[in-house]
Formats: C-alpha cells, structure tokens, sequence
C-alpha cells in the first residue's frame, strides 16, 4: 500500500512534468474510481490545465487554472505512469489522461483508488478532512507531544488515523515504533516527553528516508520504475531474531489490525499484568486493565 513516501515521490514527480499541460481526453475502464458519471467527469475535466501538483497524506492535489482540483488517492495501491508520447495504454489500466502535447497519464488501481474531481471552491469529505501531514512544516515535535498527550487511545492507532496526522500506514508504523523503543498498545498520553522526541525524530527520518528512495521497492514510480527503499526491520518479520537483542518478533493483535513488535525492546509500561494480547484499544474506553487510563 502506497504510503506518504510514495505519494510525496510520485507527486514531485507529478510537478516536475504535469504542469502547463490541457486534458484533452479521458478514457475511462474504472468507473467506480469517478465521483461523477463517466460523461459528466469527461466534461468537467476536458480542457482543464494542471497548473501545480501537490499532496497531503495520501492524496494528490492536482489544482488547476480554473481552481478546480482534481484528486487522486491510490489506496491499496497502483500503477500511475507517464509516457511522453501516444501508444498502447499499460496494462491493467482503468483511466487514461490524453493530454494535447500528445503525452498521457496511464492509471490502474491494484483495489479500488479515487480520482476525484472537486469544482472551485467546494470541500473534499476526505481529502480535505485530513490531519497535519507528517511531512509537512506543521508536523512539528510540539504538535506530536501535545496532541498524544491529548488521546487516551493506543499510540498506534493515533499515528495511524488520517484524519489527525496523515501519511502514516501499516508498512511503516512497524519499524517506527520499533526503533522509537515503544509498543503499539501504550496510551498515547502515557508516553514521556523524551518518547515523543524519539518518535517524532524516527517518524521524520524514517519516512524522509524513504521518500529520497522513491518509497518502497513494491511501489512502481511515475516512470514505472521500483522504488528503492528495502530497509524492513522488524515489519513482518515475525519469529525472525531482533537486530538489537535477538529476542524473536512477535506479531500480535493491535486493535483490528496486527502488529509486529519485539517484546524485549518495545515494553508495555503501565501493565501490571504484562499482557501482551490486549485487544480492542482503537475503541475509545476499551478495556485494557495492564495500561493506566491516566487521571
Ligand atoms: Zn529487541
């Protein structure tokens, strides 16, 4: 799944070549992905030009001359990829952007993705209901410690609920809390202020790091090339040793997802009774007995 390495690459990708061009035509497969009947989308988007492409979480904003936006959010993932000349579409595909520099954009959906288009003016439901992104400026150490010390929830599930910080998924919230030294089960307003530097400081890098390399090697680039990120710690690595203490991985139910953790490392403080199993901790008021509820 594309996470904001990969959205962030792909979009400076984006900028680099997109903007200037007019859409003159849409071939549309997917039409599921249209927040529009194919024939209205086709005449909203026709003749539009891209003046500049950003991103935030896990959408790209491509704002165009008129200020309308079209939005696209590859979900679990995709191929979007650039030719700078007509031919046969790519594999896979479900839309296809002519532009009239006779360029074009091939776009599939590995599940079902989003390509939104939003009039001047109007708001996203999702798009624009997003938290701070995690690689913007406002991502700030002080924005992460107050805003964890503010949610009596699971440390994991705050970082990885888009619409307080975005960007964050379930490929690389493994790793990062792993090297930040703390379980996915700890409440977020349990953790001390040198915690929330570490985990601000491992987020930064480890997501900056990634994004250098064009994200993940699963992940193909605008240019349908792999990414160049392979630096998997302890993510699905499950019974394999710890690389700081040998201790083996373990993977265990964080909420309704898994969670892969080294149970020497990443302790869960607070726990009286030093259950490593606790469940349901994405539901506000869940019953874990081994963590305190603070005051
Ligand atoms: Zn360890």
């Amino acid at each position: 799944m594309p996470e904001i390495p990969e959205i962030h690459s792909l979009a400076r990708q984006m900028e680099q070549v997109l903007p200037g061009k007019q859409l003159q035509s849409v071939d549309i497969k997917g039409e599921k992905c249209l927040n529009l009947p194919p024939e209205a989308f086709r005449a909203a988007v026709c003749g539009q030009v891209i003046r500049s492409v950003s991103s935030h979480g896990k959408w790209i904003i491509w704002q165009c001359d008129s200020e309308d936006r079209l939005l696209l959010n590859l979900n679990m993932g995709g191929e979007t990829v650039f030719y700078p000349e007509p031919g046969e579409p790519r594999k896979g595909w479900r839309l296809q952007l002519h532009f009239t520099d006779g360029s074009r954009l091939s776009i599939g959906f590995w599940w079902l993705g989003y390509f939104h288009f939003v009039p001047a003016g109007q708001t996203h439901p999702m798009a624009d209901g997003l938290g701070v992104d995690v690689l913007s400026g406002d991502f700030t150490p002080q924005w992460l410690r107050e805003t964890l010390k503010a949610k009596k929830k699971a440390v994991k599930s705050v970082l990885l609920d888009q619409r307080v910080m975005a960007g964050i998924g379930n490929y690389y919230i493994h790793d990062i809390l792993f090297l930040a030294g703390i379980h996915p089960l700890r409440q977020a307003d349990s953790l001390s202020a040198a915690e929330c530097a570490r985990l601000y400081e491992t987020i930064r890098s480890r997501l900056e790091g990634a994004e250098a390399l064009r994200g993940a090697a699963y992940e193909r680039d605008l240019y349908d090339q792999p990414g160049g990120f392979a630096g998997d710690v302890i993510a699905y690595q499950e019974g394999r040793p710890c690389p700081r203490c040998g201790t083996p991985i373990e993977k265990i139910q964080t909420g309704s997802n898994a969670g892969y953790i080294c149970p020497h490392c990443q302790r869960q403080k607070g726990g009286r009774n030093g259950s490593k199993r606790a469940v349901g901790t994405g539901k506000k008021g869940a019953g874990n007995p081994g963590v305190s509820q603070g005051t």
